[in-house]
This record gives structure tokens, sequence and C-alpha cells, in this order.
């Protein structure tokens, strides 16, 4: 699991389309759900990787475009919870599909806390991107506060579990460092990126290295997307996982 850190969720779902110019619009695969057989659509999502879109301290990325694909979703015709790294490619587009929506259906912050508690196979093999999943959903009703939200026991039990879970090895380093400061342990996150950083992930730790110089423990935009302030090249590219 590479890149849980800059995983994406859509968080509004599939929404209108039609708008863009489809200049290189690359065709949907539709795979197949594992309970009902409905066809699931896996939009390509390069065409826009690289719009505008803001980066999240804890690595969430907030894009404008809606329909990002997530690793888990629900289908939308039976609700099953399924992962697209399982479900059978089917071998063309069925015409049911192209008359509705079927892509996957985003979990809520819910369906992570209880695939957490589940002891079945995604909870087992999607551990830590569950995790992550959950502490980025949850900080959600920080966003674009000023912070003063506090971690619930739950949310502060799931951080202290993935500084477990998480390796010592970059991007992770950056995420556990992050954890560290949301929970106001400083020194922690300050030991975690006293390390000579990939120079791809130079900017990103550059910018959290402020934030606790300032002992800001909040949720902020890393990179606003605005022009002058785009995503560094290399977080785009390690979203596609
Ligand atoms: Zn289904």
């Amino acid at each position: 699991m590479p890149s849980e850190q800059v995983e994406r969720s859509a968080e509004k779902g599939a929404g209108s389309d039609g708008a863009d110019a489809p200049s290189e619009q690359a065709a949907s695969v539709y795979r197949q759900c594992a309970s009902c057989g409905a066809p699931i659509e896996v939009r390509p999502t390069l065409a826009h990787s690289n719009g505008p879109g803001a980066l999240w301290s804890d690595g969430y990325r907030e894009t404008r475009d809606a329909a990002e694909p997530t690793l888990l979703g629900r289908c939308r015709v039976c609700g099953a919870i399924g992962c697209l790294l399982d479900l059978v490619e089917m071998e063309s587009a069925p015409e049911l599909a192209l008359k509705g929506d079927y892509t996957f259906v985003p979990l809520t912050l819910s369906d992570y806390a209880s695939l957490l508690e589940s002891v079945e196979d995604i909870a087992e093999q999607f551990h830590p991107y569950l995790r992550i999943k959950y502490w980025q959903l949850s900080n959600h009703r920080r966003r674009g506060t000023d912070g003063a939200e506090p971690l619930t026991d739950v949310e502060r039990a799931n951080m202290v579990d993935l500084l477990g879970i998480l390796g010592d090895e970059e991007p992770h380093r950056l995420v556990k460092a992050e954890i560290h400061r949301q929970l106001e342990q400083f020194e922690q996150a300050e030991s975690l990126l006293t390390e000579s950083a990939a120079p791809e992930l130079a900017s990103m730790t550059e910018r959290l290295r402020r934030l606790l110089a300032e002992r800001n423990a909040g949720i902020v935009q890393l990179f606003t997307g605005a022009p002058g302030d785009e995503i560094p090249e290399f977080v785009r590219r390690t979203e596609s996982t």
C-alpha cells in the first residue's frame, strides 16, 4: 500500500458530466459487482488529475471534479461493499451501463468505522488504508475552520493505531509526522521531519515544518491548487494506486 497518504476520496460521488471538451477522453472500464453482477464503472482519471485541487495536511486531496474512483465503494444496485482490485473486469461496456450511473458509491465515515470493527477480509487486507480514510473523513469537519474542534477518543485511538502501523519510509514518515502534529506532539513530529526528505517531498516537508514551528495542530491546506501553488507533481503521480 504505497500511497495511502495521498489517496483521494470522492466526496460528491458521481456528479454531472458533459461540461468538458472531450479532447482526450479515455473510455470507462467496467467491472462486475461480486454480489449482484451489476456493472461498476471506473472512469478514467488521467484527463483530470492535473486539474486544480487542494492538498490538505492529512493527505486528503480535494478535487473540483466529481467522480474520482475510490478503492473501496458500494455497488449502486445492491449496496454491497467491494474493492475495485478484486472485481472482475467486463469485456465490454454493457449496454445497461451506458444508460445510468454505475460508479462506486464512496464509503462514508461510518462505513469505514464498521469495516474497521469487522473481522472480514476487507478489514484485514486494507487495515492501514481504512484507518487513513477514517482519519481523513473525520477531519472533514475541521477543514476550513480554525481547528477548535477537539479530537474525539475514537479519532485519537485511530491515529495512535495508525502510528503503530505505518512504517518509517517516506511518505509514511510524513504521515506519521502529521499525526503527531495533530496530536500536539510537536517534538515527535519534528524529529520525523529532520532527516533529509526526498527532493520530491521537500516542499511538503517544508510546509509541515513551518506549521510545527508555529505549534499549529490544525488541519490546513498545504497546497491550495491555485496558480503558483499547485500540488507537486510527485504527489499527483502517487495518487493513482
Ligand atoms: Zn451489486
